[in-house]
This record gives C-alpha cells, structure tokens and sequence, in this order.
C-alpha cells in the first residue's frame, strides 16, 4: 500500500477508547468523534489525533471510518443522522462498523452504503476492556474480500485473531452466538456458586476445582471473581449483554433454531436490569440467582 488509511473512530467507550489507542499506537492518522466532546477532548489530551465535532466532519479527513456504539439505533444515527458519517464520506470509503448489533441491520446498512459507493464490514469483536487495551481482541467480519483485506492492516493494530466470517451480516451472527452461549455460561456459573453456598460448600474450593476440570470456562475465569466479592465494574455492561441475547433470539425466531436455554438467559438478565443493574458488569446477574434461593 502506497500511503496508509486516514482512520476516523466514533465512539470512545470503554471499548472504543482503547481501541481507537491502539490504531495511534500502529501508525495510523487517526481522528476521533464522541458523543460526548470530554472523553474526546481527554482522548485527543494523550494520544496525538484530531477531533472532530460532527461524525460527517470525521469522515471527510478519513478514507475509513470505524463506528463503536452500543446499538442498531446509536449506528443509524451516528452514520445516517443529521451531521452523520455519510454526509462527509466519499466513494471509495469504507465504513466498519465494530459495535454489536442486529444482522439484519448490518445488512441493511451495508447495502445504504454500498448505494453511496462505499464499502461495508461489520466487524464485532469478543474480549472485554483489558484485551482491547492489550489490542488482543478476537475480530470475526463480515463482507467482501476485498474490503475485509484493506481493513486487515487496521484491524490487526486492535485484535490478535481475525476472521474473515462470510458476506455482510455474518460477523453479526457470530458475535451474537458467542455472547449469548457466554450469557447462558455465566448464568449457570452463578447459580453453580450460589447452590454451592446453600450446600456450606466455600464456593472458593468449587471454583478452584472446576476451573482444573470440565466445569471450566472463560466464564468462570473471568466471572466468577467478581460474582463472588459483587464487584460489578462495568467492563461489559448487562444492558449490552441483554441486548445480544434479544437479537440473537430475534434472529433465532426468524431463522427457526431453537434457542431454548437462551431464553431463559434473556428472563434472567433482563430481571436483572429491571432491578437497576443494566449499567453495572454483567456478573452482577448473580444477585437475580441469589434472590430466587433466597
Ligand atoms: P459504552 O462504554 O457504553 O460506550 C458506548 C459509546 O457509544 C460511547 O462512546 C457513547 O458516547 C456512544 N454512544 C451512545 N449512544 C450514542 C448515540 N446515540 N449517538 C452517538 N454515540 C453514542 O459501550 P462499550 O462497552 O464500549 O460497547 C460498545 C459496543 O461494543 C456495544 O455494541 C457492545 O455490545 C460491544 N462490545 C462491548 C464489549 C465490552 O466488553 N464492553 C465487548 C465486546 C463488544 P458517550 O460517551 O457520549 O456516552
């Protein structure tokens, strides 16, 4: 490649930050908009990049555009919302958008685009705060070839495992998978650790032994911890997690799988979040197990 991509990021989460860190940190002019201008003041405070203030004003200074927000509405309005994306990028752009949203509107979206004349990648990503600080993240995208090699150079600099998933709309399927079998896993790590309080078990020695055996998982390394001390820092908010459950089972209805234990997942974190913890980690879907054992 003669010069390398001008990149826009919007969104600076507790995702998108990091992320958007780690493209400085690989070389790449980097311009950042957030819907809040402090964390992009603060963003554009420690790393070396510019600031836009409109996402339409990002995309003119770029050649590919990143979007990381929580959801299907957040990304329509950030690329085709009043002073969105789209009014600033040319043909020939490409758009990825790395948020965790519906299939069906990644589709949709991507064939918005294509009509403008610019490419398409969703391109979710698995790994919480510290493996997109450590720019380890797992990326799984979807889209042509040809756009997901021109976006190799940049996704690299955030993940460590790429996969090119299928056609537009696949990344999205895959990411939903992953965290709703996460969201059942955890679950039934909560309720593995509460019974085994009921039973005068130290949940300590449970988890140690499971974690030596088959009862192990990412969710027991990474879950368990802080279910046990209910310290609930959001490094994946429950909302966001509540919100993959339901489009996976949106799409599962659609599809006709069967999705029951996803189900019972969806009943369990959603009761959570009516309790007020949807902006709290989604471990904290253990209070919802220890209320029902009483
Ligand atoms: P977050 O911390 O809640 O950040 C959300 C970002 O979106 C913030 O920059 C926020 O801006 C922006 N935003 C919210 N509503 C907006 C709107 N209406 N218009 C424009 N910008 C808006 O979320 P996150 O944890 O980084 O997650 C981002 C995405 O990654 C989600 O789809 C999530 O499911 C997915 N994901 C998260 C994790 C994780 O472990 N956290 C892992 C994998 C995937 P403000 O600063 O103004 O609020």
């Amino acid at each position: 490649m003669a010069k390398r991509e001008r990149v826009a990021f919007l969104g600076l989460g507790i995702m998108g930050y990091p992320m958007a860190a780690n493209l400085v940190r690989g070389g790449f002019e980097v311009i950042v908009w957030n819907r809040t201008p402090r964390k992009a003041e603060m963003f554009a405070g420690n790393y070396d990049v510019k600031r836009a203030g409109t996402p339409a004003e990002a995309a003119e200074a770029s050649d590919v555009l990143i979007t990381m927000v929580p959801d299907v509405p957040e990304v329509d309005e950030v690329l085709f919302g009043k002073h969105g994306a789209v009014e600033g990028m040319r043909r020939g752009a490409l758009a990825i958008d790395m948020s965790t949203i519906a299939p069906e509107a990644s589709v949709r979206f991507g064939k918005r685009l294509q009509n403008e004349g610019i490419g398409f990648l969703d391109a979710p990503v698995t790994g919480s705060r510290p493996r997109a600080e450590d720019g380890t993240l797992t990326i799984m995208a979807g889209g042509s070839e040809a756009d997901f090699e021109r976006a190799l150079p940049i996704l690299e600099s955030m993940g460590k495992l790429i996969v090119h998933v299928g056609p537009q709309g696949h990344g999205s399927v895959v990411k939903l998978l992953n965290n709703t079998t996460a969201a059942v896993n955890a679950l039934a790590v909560a309720e593995a650790l509460v019974a085994a309080r009921k039973a005068g078990v130290d949940p300590e020695k449970l988890r140690e032994v499971m974690a030596a055996g088959s009862g192990g998982s990412a969710m027991l390394d990474l879950k368990a911890g802080p279910m046990l001390t209910h310290d609930f820092e959001p490094l994946f908010k429950l909302a966001h997690m509540l919100k993959d459950v339901r489009h996976t089972l949106t799409e599962a209805d659609r599809l006709g799988a069967v999705m029951r234990l996803g189900r019972q997942a969806e009943e369990a974190y959603s009761r959570a979040d009516r309790k007020g913890l949807g902006e709290q980690d989604f471990a904290a879907v253990v209070e919802v197990v220890e209320e029902a054992a009483g």
